[in-house]
């Protein structure tokens, strides 16, 4: 997607040689246009597949999928993060383990919002080595739903994540992809399609 491409670009810090920094359109500050058409792309990216909800994680998922959302014409659930393990009653859990901030958290959903037979999509900001995507499956499995798709905003490809999920025959869709992030400079994989 050449608008967010070019955003990255533009807005985008390597913080070093494994971690982008988007702050000012994505994790802090959010951009709503580009939202918009990041919503538009997952809908032309998933238009042959049967979506009745999109699964995020709070907090950087959240606004990619709503506009996702809109435009599928489908309700958006995002998985909370809960630091204790309190009672799981009606929920349920999967444990990620958070690269960036090097801690587990554990995710839950409640039982209520994806019931049997749904056609998740699955959406997040970032692909790393596929924890999040992975414990976001976990929870839909757990509910006995099917994984449509996984739509993910920036992937990094040099990172083992996405190879793993299309290895094990999830059709995923990363709006950009990263091949790497060294000294500095932002160089994205070549491509015309996924
Ligand atoms: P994974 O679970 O695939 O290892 O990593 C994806 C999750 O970690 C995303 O939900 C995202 O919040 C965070 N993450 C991983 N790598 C980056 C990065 O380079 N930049 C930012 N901002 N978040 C990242």
């Amino acid at each position: 997607m050449d608008l967010l491409k070019e955003r990255i670009m533009k807005d985008g810090t390597a913080l070093s040689d494994t971690v982008l920094k988007v702050d000012e359109f994505l994790n802090h500050q959010i951009d709503p246009e580009l939202m918009v058409e990041i919503g538009k792309e997952f809908k032309r990216r998933f238009s042959n597949k049967k979506i009745d909800k999109i699964l995020t994680l709070e907090s950087s998922g959240i606004a990619p999928s709503v506009m996702a959302g809109l435009e599928f014409g489908v309700p958006v659930v995002f998985a909370r993060k809960r630091k204790s393990l309190t009672l799981d009653d009606g929920l349920l859990t999967a444990d990620v383990y958070s690269y960036t901030k090097q801690e587990t958290n554990n995710i839950a959903v409640a039982e209520k919002f994806i019931t049997p037979g749904d056609n998740i999509l699955i959406i997040d900001d970032f692909l790393a080595n596929g924890e999040a995507a992975n414990a976001l499956i976990h929870i839909v499995k757990k509910a006995q739903a099917n994984v449509s798709g996984i739509g993910i905003v920036i992937e990094k490809s040099f990172q083992k994540g996405g190879r793993e999920l299309r290895d094990n025959g999830y059709h995923v869709e990363s709006l950009a992809r990263i091949e790497s992030l060294s000294e500095g400079s932002i160089k994205f994989l070549d491509e015309v399609t996924n």
